[in-house]
């Protein structure tokens, strides 16, 4: 089996992919208040398209998906989507990343087409912060989303929570104390800067500010324990806590991924703007090509990030997160 290893060492063995830039949510660090201009259905990769360009990069290496968005379960069908993927030699893991909201009329279907484990995005148990932050979900929604995962048969399942100075710091702690009552993992996500919040730093509030906050409440030991990308856990008594800091650069040496966004361009950095169009290649079942630039996508990946001088171009709707 091929490896895919970009000029620092890093083996990329991992693909985010976007499947529509839609969301039935505007969070204030995502999405714009009225939303933006959906692209076209007909410019958006087919689940067929996407089938395709996973089994050229199964062959080059890639095992592990995630599917998000947009909101990935806006967009229709999606266990054909996963059933396709799931039948690729070389291809182990489908994870879904998801606000939540649509997952009691999903979760099942998901988990008979193959789908191996969901991470939920929830960053407040107030209903009143939850409609601050996403300006128009509310939390019962999600907790439901949540109980049709269990009720499925989901295992691993994941809460990623940004932390916001002002508006969910002070929840920290309630949100550990959830994600682990029902046994799931949480995770903590820095801010990243985009066009969207330029007072970004007003907000932000570094992991290690985040730590010593779930310090002060719990016992943390540091553990050796991986998921997919370069998130940190530790263990507490009742589970773990794992945070991501985008913003440092130690993020970007750990990085094992590429970016395929819903109109087929590959996003080889999520911190800059380059982009490799590879829709025409996959439109065409051009094998060959579509090697070729998921090889370019790797070699030319950039060793870090650059957010802190230019702030993300696009809404992270568009690029998956
Ligand atoms: N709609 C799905 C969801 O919310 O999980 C999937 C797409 S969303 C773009 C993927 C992840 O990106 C979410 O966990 C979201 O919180 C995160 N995200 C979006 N904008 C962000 C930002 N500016 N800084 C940090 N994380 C961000
Ligand atoms: Fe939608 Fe997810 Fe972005 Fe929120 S973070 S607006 S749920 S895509």
């Amino acid at each position: 089996m091929e490896q895919l290893v970009d000029r620092f060492g890093r083996v990329i063995n991992y693909v985010r992919i976007s499947i529509t830039d839609r969301c039935n949510f505007r969070c204030i660090y995502c999405m714009p208040k009225n939303g933006i201009n959906w692209k076209p259905m007909e410019n958006l990769l087919t689940y067929e398209d996407i089938a395709f360009f996973l089994k050229v990069a199964a062959k080059l290496g890639i095992s592990k998906v995630k599917l998000t968005g947009g909101e990935p379960l806006a967009r229709k069908y999606l266990d054909n989507l996963i059933k396709l993927i799931n039948n690729i030699d070389g291809i182990n893991e489908i994870s879904l990343t998801t606000n939540g909201t649509m997952l009691p009329v999903y979760a099942e279907d998901l988990k008979k087409a193959g789908l191996s484990r969901i991470t939920v995005s929830l960053d407040t148990l107030s209903n009143k912060n939850f409609r601050k932050i996403t300006r128009v979900g509310n939390i019962e929604d999600i907790i439901k989303g949540l109980d049709a995962i269990d009720k499925a048969g989901f295992e691993k399942t994941k809460i990623n929570t940004v932390v916001m100075r002002q508006i969910n710091d002070n929840e920290i702690i309630d949100l550990v104390n959830f994600a682990h009552k029902r046994g799931y993992d949480i995770r903590f996500i820095e801010l990243m800067p985009t066009e969207l919040i330029p007072n970004w730093r007003k907000h932000f509030i570094g992991i290690n500010e985040i730590k010593n906050i779930i310090k002060e409440k719990f016992d943390m030991e540091e553990t050796d324990k991986k998921t997919n990308g370069p998130s940190v856990y530790y263990k507490l008594k009742s589970g773990y806590v794992g945070f991501i800091t985008p913003l440092s650069k130690a993020f970007c040496a750990a990085c094992n991924r590429i970016r395929l966004s819903s109109e087929g361009e590959i996003i080889a950095c999520l911190g800059h703007n380059i982009r490799i169009n590879l829709k025409d290649a996959i439109r065409k079942r051009d094998e060959q090509e579509v090697e070729r630039l998921i090889k370019y996508a790797v070699k030319i990946k950039p060793k870090e990030h650059s957010m802190l001088s230019e702030s993300i171009h696009s809404t992270m709707s568009a690029i998956g997160g």
